[in-house]
């Protein structure tokens, strides 16, 4: 049977990864013309980052990690999640000296989690994120945000939903964390036996419960809105307002928490409402982690980001209907027919190339017919057919395969003759 690729992870062969490549550069792209500059961090780190940044009482940390010993006994972990890094990097590089302020940062690159697979949940998957780090103004959430709004929209996606909250500041999430304890306690034995731990650790989370979302208590549970502090209100109020302003619509769940324990102010998801999405319908997450930095050893930093699956984000084109524009045809297929000129075609393809055209040929000693063939296959702009009298002559024929259309150009002239032509 031979070997298998593992569970949870893909190949993705010729044909698809045009779609990939397309959605990374149109990301790629759209940051540029946001002023976010690309980081490129380590696969790996040392555990000791995720459990101190994630934060322990996760489900990345407690369940996901995919963490090994190297061979210097250092306990290691595949990167589960992008933030950690960008911000380690930050802090250990001293970005935050730097003249230009805020860092704008964005990674495209894959992560891993040990998850139970099915659509639009892999073991290793490519996350693209942004963060931004080093201001506090509410107008950098809004920019956020709308930069991940626009990669989809600019890509065809149309049924998105911008769902918005905030988790307030410390003195906020303090009091709100103590009236969910007192909410949640009398009756915790309901609840299965994450909530339990949660109850103690980060009760926030239990809102956050799939299991036990339907519970009654869930309902009723306080909101975040009735506890926060002046600050953390006006905030709120201005980021939305800059959102209406921008013409970005949004619609706010109070209940909406993030997984990961270093959030505060701005926390959203993005979701897809398109039918036959699946199950999953979250496309991308981010938020505000004032603080992330200083409990990394770095000085103390506002900071916001989000991350999206590329995988999701295809999943929804796919659910969409949406095709890309992807073109992927050569310029020009060269067939050879006879022995000089099967000698004589290489140095002519290399001829193209040089000059810039999307060129190849046969190498499977093919005969005429099924040298045409594969020119077709290729979606040849123009096929140049080089036989024994032309190039007794020092003539090539070109053929325009959209039209038809057949030219006998000079053999020195070909490469120009096309690269006029397209
Ligand atoms: P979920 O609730 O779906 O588990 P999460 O809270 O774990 O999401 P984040 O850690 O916020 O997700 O990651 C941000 C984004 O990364 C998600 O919105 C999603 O697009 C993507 N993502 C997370 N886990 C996976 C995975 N296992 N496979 C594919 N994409 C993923
Ligand atoms: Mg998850």
């Amino acid at each position: 049977m031979g070997y298998q690729i593992p569970r949870g992870t893909q190949d993705i062969l010729p044909g698809t990864v045009e779609k990939w490549q397309y959605v990374e550069n149109k990301a790629r792209e759209i940051c540029s013309r946001y002023n976010y500059k690309e980081i490129r961090t380590p696969i790996f780190e040392h555990t000791e980052l995720f459990l101190r940044s994630v934060g322990d009482t996760t489900d990345i940390v407690q369940k996901e990690m995919y963490t090994f010993t190297d061979r210097g006994d250092r306990s290691l972990t595949l990167r589960p999640e992008g933030t950690a890094s960008t911000v380690r990097s930050y802090v250990e590089n001293k970005l935050f000296g730097l003249p230009q302020q805020p860092t704008k940062l964005y990674y495209i690159g894959p992560m891993f989690r040990y998850e139970r697979p099915q659509a639009g949940r892999y073991r290793q998957f490519v996350q693209f994120g942004i963060e931004a780090m080093g201001s506090d103004d509410p107008s950098i959430d809004a920019e956020v945000m709308a930069l991940a709004m626009d990669v989809y929209k600019e890509l065809g996606l149309k049924q998105l939903r911008l769902v918005l909250n905030t988790l307030g500041d410390k003195e906020s999430r303090k009091a709100h964390r103590d009236a969910l304890v007192a909410h949640f306690e009398p009756r915790i034995g309901e609840f299965c036996h994450d909530c339990q731990n949660r109850l103690q650790t980060n009760p926030l989370r239990i809102l956050d419960c799939k299991k036990d979302r339907d519970h009654e208590l869930m309902k009723t549970a306080p909101s975040i809105h009735d506890y926060l502090n002046d600050e953390s209100r006006n905030y709120f109020e201005t980021v939305k307002s800059t959102l209406t302003d921008m013409g970005i619509d949004f619609v706010i769940d109070p209940t909406l928490v993030r997984g990961l324990d270093y959030y505060n102010h701005t926390a959203f998801e993005i979701m897809s409402d398109a039918e036959g999405f699946g199950a999953i319908t979250t496309l991308s997450g981010g938020g505000r982690y004032n603080g992330l930095a200083e409990e990394i050893g770095g000085p103390a930093t506002p900071g916001i980001g989000f991350a999206m699956s590329l995988e999701r984000l295809l999943l929804a084109l796919d659910a969409e209907g949406v095709t890309l524009p992807i073109e992927d045809e050569l310029d020009c297929y060269l067939v050879a027919m006879g022995e000089a000129a099967k000698e004589k075609a290489p140095s002519l393809l290399y001829q193209f190339r040089k000059a810039g055209l999307k060129a190849d040929k046969d190498y499977m000693d093919k005969k005429i017919k099924a040298q045409f063939k594969a020119a077709d296959r290729t979606n040849a702009k123009f096929v140049a057919v080089l036989g024994e009298d032309e190039l007794a002559n020092g003539v090539i024929s070109v053929k325009e395969m959209e039209t038809g259309n057949q030219t006998e150009v000079k053999l020195e002239e070909v490469t120009q003759y096309i690269l006029n032509q397209i």
